[in-house]
């Protein structure tokens, strides 16, 4: 089945008992049994909800994985996932990832016991070198938050194969319209579906998508025993996000062509961080594991100046400054003091994202917009 085919149908089926159309939302707490423990299979909603079974059976079909398992959010997705893990294993991450996942790993779980160690993951000898036979766990995000790096998906697998570690692919940037990490073996793929799944900005949640029996049986204990879950009605939200998903990632990826090119080509602007550029270090390898290249990229001045990022950053009009990405509107942001906060600045300036840096979620909106905004921002 064609992208399209499947993001639309992808686990709706119509309500059994109305033919609705749409999935119900299940807005329930518990169910009536029968006698005790004779029921329908739910019992109650933290365990199960047919709504959010529904989309947990769409994120398989996108992802073309067997199991999908929604999650309250993002991180609390990451969270599942590290609690596989016992004291005295260790984990090899990537060294420019989202600041929410750095912080739940260097300020919650090496409290309890697991040990991190961050690589630059452009070269995955890095990876080779950090392996201890402790390793239980490579965390791969491709193309990172901010800076667009692109690690080799199916070379990560081979290692982690190798190993016996689980490889786990955020793959909340590219979205399952550009990437399909459980193509290339990967073991399990999170999203944050606050972003490209929901698309509209209106709902936080997160998702897991793996292909293999237990993992999904341990996740799933995770899941009802942590209680992360998401509520019907949110779950409803990322249900109808999906449907338009490959619409809206199609206008994305063009109207990332146009904004990148126009950047890089303005006299104003100093480095652009996008790997659809064909001198990009990691263009070869995105070509070959991705569809397209999307609606983020980050970027620096030539007057590269905190104080003239900050201005640009508060005047563009169309291009809104918050955290987050995904969305159907276009966002401006400030990683250093925003969303990638919490790592701490020599870190982060050691890894490349310097205090200036200024990252685009480029919306769907007409790029001819969006590219004048930009310009009367940079331009002052
Ligand atoms: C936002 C984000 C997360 C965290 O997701 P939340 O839904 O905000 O909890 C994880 N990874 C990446 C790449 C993100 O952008």
């Amino acid at each position: 089945m064609k992208l399209a085919t499947k993001f639309i149908h992808a686990g709706t089926e119509p309500d059994p008992s109305t033919g609705a159309i749409m999935t119900p939302i299940y807005q329930t707490s518990t169910y009536v049994q029968e006698a005790p423990g004779k029921n329908k299979g739910y019992e109650y909603a933290r365990s199960q909800n047919p709504t959010r079974h529904a989309l947990e059976e769409a994120l398989a079909v996108i992802e073309n994985g067997k199991h999908g398992l929604a999650f309250s959010s993002g991180v609390a997705a990451t969270d599942a996932v590290l609690k596989l893990l016992v004291p005295g294993d260790e984990v090899v991450a990537g060294n420019d990832m989202y600041g929410g996942t750095y912080r739940l790993f260097t300020k919650i779980y090496e409290k309890a016991g697991i040990k991190f160690s961050f690589v630059d993951m452009t070269d995955t000898a890095n990876i080779s070198k950090a392996i201890t036979p402790k390793t239980k766990l490579i965390w791969v995000e491709t193309p990172t938050n901010p800076l667009l790096n692109v690690t080799d998906i199916a070379a990560v697998v081979a290692i982690g194969k190798a190993a016996k570690a689980l490889v786990c692919v955020d793959n909340t940037f590219a979205s399952p319209y550009l990437q399909n990490p459980l193509d290339l073996g990967a073991d399990i793929v999170l999203h944050s579906a606050t972003k490209y799944l929901g698309g509209h900005s209106d709902v936080i949640q997160g998702a897991l998508v793996m292909n293999d029996d237990s993992l999904r049986e341990q996740l799933y204990f995770i899941q009802k025993s942590c209680g992360a879950v998401p509520g019907p009605m949110d779950c409803f939200l990322v249900l109808r996000g999906i449907k338009t998903l490959h619409v809206r990632m199609q206008r994305h990826c063009e109207n990332g062509i146009r904004i990148a090119n126009f950047l890089r080509n303005h006299s104003k602007v100093g480095k652009v961080y996008w790997c659809g550029f064909e001198d990009h270090p990691g263009y070869a390898i995105a070509s070959k594991q991705m569809r397209g290249f999307g609606g983020m990229m980050s970027f620096t001045l030539k007057d590269d100046s905190v104080a003239t990022a900050t201005k640009v950053l508060s005047s563009t009009k169309l291009f809104s400054l918050a955290e987050s990405l995904g969305g159907v509107e276009s966002l401006i942001n400030h990683p250093a003091s925003m969303t990638h906060a919490s790592i701490p600045r020599e870190e982060r300036v050691k890894n490349g994202l310097s205090d200036s840096l200024i990252r685009l979620s480029v919306g769907i909106e007409d790029a001819d917009d969006l590219i004048e905004d930009l310009r009367q921002a940079i331009e002052g």
